[in-house]
């Protein structure tokens, strides 16, 4: 039997799409994901805690990180840098886990040309005014930058084309286990089975001498 390979799942959506309780409700339910935390140079909400959410960091630091090598991919977002530690996700696939980076477009495109077997999931709320009211409910963020946030949704959309499949976060658990499900049907693609699919055609021909 082969050894697991993990893949990488990019997931984007909206800001107030709830991404966020979704990924921590998938990798709780099940032990083969490993979520990747972010750097970031926004400042934390409210609750958010240092190497949970994010690596809080300064622009500086980010820029060095940049400069390092230290990142597979990073983006500018309503006017702070956020991006992927490479190493983490490095050590996370060696183990099979499949990594999960909550991360937005400009990020998800980067990551797809470099891991062209990467999982590209989309969530979407029922419906526009959900995602206005989820924003607002959440009470973490102000008018302005709910408004930034909602237009930076219209730019994003346009880009929705790119995914591989939409998930839409009506009801949490269905939700959680549609992706699951989606992402079980990508491990079984040929193209992320390369090295399966040579192994036994390598068989079929020591059969056939
Ligand atoms: P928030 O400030 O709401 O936590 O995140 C803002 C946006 O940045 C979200 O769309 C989130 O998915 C995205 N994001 C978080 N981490 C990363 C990252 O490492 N790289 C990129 N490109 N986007 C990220």
């Amino acid at each position: 039997m082969m050894k697991r390979k993990g893949i990488l799942i990019v997931v984007s959506g909206f800001s107030g799409a709830g991404k966020g309780t979704l990924m921590k409700q998938l990798v709780h339910s099940y032990d083969n994901y490993a979520l990747s935390v972010s750097m970031t140079t926004r400042k934390p909400r409210p609750g958010e805690e240092e190497g949970r959410e994010y690596f809080f960091v300064t622009r500086h630091e980010f820029e060095r990180q940049i400069e390092e090598g230290g990142l597979i991919e990073h983006a500018s977002y309503c006017g702070n840098y956020y991006g992927t530690p490479r190493e983490y996700v490095r050590r996370q696939l060696e183990k099979g886990k499949d990594v999960i980076l909550e991360i937005e477009i400009q990020g998800a495109l980067k990551i797809k040309e470099k891991f062209p077997t990467a999982l590209l999931l989309f969530v979407m709320p029922p419906n526009a005014a959900e995602l206005k009211k989820r924003l607002e409910g959440r009470g973490t963020e102000t008018p302005e930058v709910i408004e930034k946030r909602l237009e930076r949704a219209s730019e994003e959309a346009e880009g929705i084309e790119n995914y591989d499949y939409i998930v839409i976060n009506d009801r949490l658990e269905e939700c959680v286990e549609e992706m699951h499900g989606l992402i079980l049907a990508a491990h079984r693609t040929p193209e992320r089975n390369g090295e399966l699919i040579r192994e036994m055609r390598k068989e079929l021909e020591a059969f056939a001498k």
